[in-house]
C-alpha cells in the first residue's frame, strides 16, 4: 500500500525525523484562511498524487511549472493552489493520462545547501533490508546508480541486529561529514529504520534529504510503501489509504475479497489460486500473448464473487479474449460456470473465451456453460488453454 507525501511526512515526524512544517489542503477547503494562518510568507506548494517526479512534471492545463512550486507570497500561493487543484498532473510515473490533483501540501520552503538521497527497502536477493544513501539527491536514483555507482552507498541490515550505530557512523564518515552532522545523520537514519520496522514498511525513500543553510538535515520529500500482508496489524496505516488514487477496478475487487491487479496486455484471466494465476500468465506469455490482469478469485469463491470478478475483468476496454482456468477444490466448477453465465447475461459481450475446468464438479460446470448458449472453447489442460486463447486473440 502506498500513501501520500503529506501522510509520510507526518509519520516521519512521529518518529522524530526532522521535516519542514507543512499542512495538507483538500479541494474545497478555505484556502485563503489556511494560508493566512501560516507563520511564513514564501510557500512551497506540492501536488499530492501517488506518483513521483512531480517537480519535473507538467499540468495538462499548462501552468508553466510542475507539481512542486515555490510561491514568493501568499497571494501567489493562492493562485497556485487554485490552479493545481482539479488540474491533471503528468509525470514520468503517471503515464500519459496523468493524475487529477485533489489535494496539495503547503510546506515551509527550505534553503538547501546540499541534496542527498536516502532509502530503506527490502532487497529480495539478499533477503534483508538495505539502507541506501547517495550524496546526489533530488534527481532520479536510477540515473545515479548508472552514472556514478560509487556515490551510492549501501548498508546491508541484519534483521536480528537491526541497523547499528556503528554502521550509520561509518556511513557518515564515508561521505565526509563533520562530527556534528555525522551524529545528526546517524540519528536520523536510526529513526528511519525504527519507523521501517514498527510499521512494516516495504520502502521508505527520502528524496531529497537535504542539508539546509544552517547545517541541519531535513527530509523534504518522502515516499513510504507498506507490506500489504502486514496491514491487518496496522489499522492506523490502513486509514491512510486513498482509494481515489488507486485503480478503481482493483478497489472494487478488494471489496469482494478478490485479488485483482490490472496489467497492460489484452487477455483477461480468471483463475483460482495465486500460483495457478501466475502459471497461467506465464504460459500466455510463453505462447506469445500478454495478460490483461492478474486475478485470483481465492480458494473458496462463491457464485456471487465470480459474477463480480467477471464484471471487473470485462471493464478493461483493452481485452480481446478471456481465459478461465479453474482447478476446483473447495471452489466448485459449476459455481464458477454459473457466475460466468450470470455476468454474461447482464453484460453483453462477444469476446472469445477459453475455459479449462478440472476437479470438483467439472462435468456439471461444463454442462452449465454448454447449455448457456455462450460461445466457449474448452481446453484440456493449462497449456492447451493458454495456447488456444492466444490464437483466438491474434
Ligand atoms: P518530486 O519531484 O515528486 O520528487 O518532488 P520533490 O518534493 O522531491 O520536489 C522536487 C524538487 O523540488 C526537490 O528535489 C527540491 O530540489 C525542490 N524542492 C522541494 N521542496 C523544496 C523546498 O522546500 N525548498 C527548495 N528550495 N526546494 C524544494
Ligand atoms: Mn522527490
Amino acid at each position: 500500500m502506498n500513501i501520500h507525501e503529506y501522510q509520510a511526512q507526518n509519520l516521519l515526524k512521529e518518529f522524530n525525523v526532522p521535516v519542514p512544517f507543512g499542512r495538507v489542503v483538500f479541494s474545497g477547503d478555505d484556502y485563503q484562511a489556511i494560508l493566512e494562518a501560516l507563520h511564513f510568507d514564501k510557500v512551497c506548494i506540492k501536488a499530492q498524487v501517488h506518483a513521483g517526479g512531480r517537480g519535473a512534471g507538467h499540468f495538462k492545463n499548462d501552468l508553466g511549472y510542475g507539481g512542486v512550486k515555490i510561491a514568493s507570497s501568499k497571494k501567489e500561493a493562492l493562485d497556485v493552489i487554485n490552479s493545481m487543484i482539479g488540474n491533471t498532473l503528468v509525470t514520468e510515473q503517471t503515464g500519459n493520462g496523468g493524475k487529477i490533483v485533489h489535494k496539495v501540501y503547503l510546506a515551509e520552503p527550505v534553503q538547501i545547501s546540499q541534496e542527498y538521497y536516502a532509502a530503506i527497502l527490502v532487497d529480495r536477493d539478499l533477503r534483508r533490508p538495505v539502507l541506501m544513501l547517495s550524496t546526489e539527491g533530488g534527481i532520479d536514483i536510477e540515473a545515479i546508480a548508472d552514472r556514478s555507482p560509487e556515490k551510492l552507498h549501501k548498508i546491508i541490515i541484519e534483521p536480528s541486529m537491526g541497523l547499528t550505530i556503528s554502521q550509520t557512523k561509518e556511513l557518515a564518515d564515508q561521505i565526509g561529514l563533520p562530527m556534528e552532522q555525522a551524529r545528526e545523520l546517524s540519528d536520523l537514519l536510526l529513526q528511519l529504520y525504527a519507523l521501517f520496522v514498527a510499521k512494516d514498511c516495504s520502502l521508505i525513500e527520502i528524496n531529497p534529504l537535504v542539508l539546509d543553510k544552517n547545517g541541519h538535515f531535513l527530509a523534504i520529500d518522502s515516499k513510504i510503501n507498506f507490506d500489504d500482508n502486514a496491514l491487518p496489524r496496522h489499522p492506523d496505516i490502513v486509514k491512510l489509504r486513498d482509494v481515489e488514487e488507486e485503480n478503481p477496478n482493483e478497489v472494487e475487487a478488494l471489496q469482494y475479497n478478490l485479488n485483482y491487479i490490472a496489467l497492460g496486455g489484452n487477455i483477461a484471466c480468471l483463475v483460482n489460486g495465486a500460483g495457478l494465476a501466475m502459471a497461467t500468465m506465464d504460459l500466455i506469455q510463453y505462447h506469445g500473448g500478454q495478460p490483461a490482469n492478474f486475478l485470483d478469485i481465492g480458494g473458496g469463491a462463491n457464485e456471487e464473487q465470480i459474477t463480480r470478478a467477471f464484471r471487473i475483468i470485462l471493464k478493461n476496454s483493452n481485452i480481446r479474449g478471456i481465459v478461465v482456468n479453474i482447478f476446483g477444490g473447495i471452489v466448485k466448477c459449476n459455481a464458477v460456470a454459473q457466475g460466468i453465465v450470470n455476468a454474461a447475461q447482464t453484460t453483453s459481450f462477444s469476446l472469445p473465451m477459453v475455459v479449462r475446468f478440472e476437479g470438483t464438479n467439472v462435468e456439471e460446470g461444463k454442462e452449465v456453460l454448454k447449455s448457456s448458449g455462450l460461445k466457449i472453447t474448452f481446453a484440456n489442460d493449462l497449456d492447451d488453454a493458454a495456447n488456444k486463447i492466444v490464437n483466438l486473440c491474434k
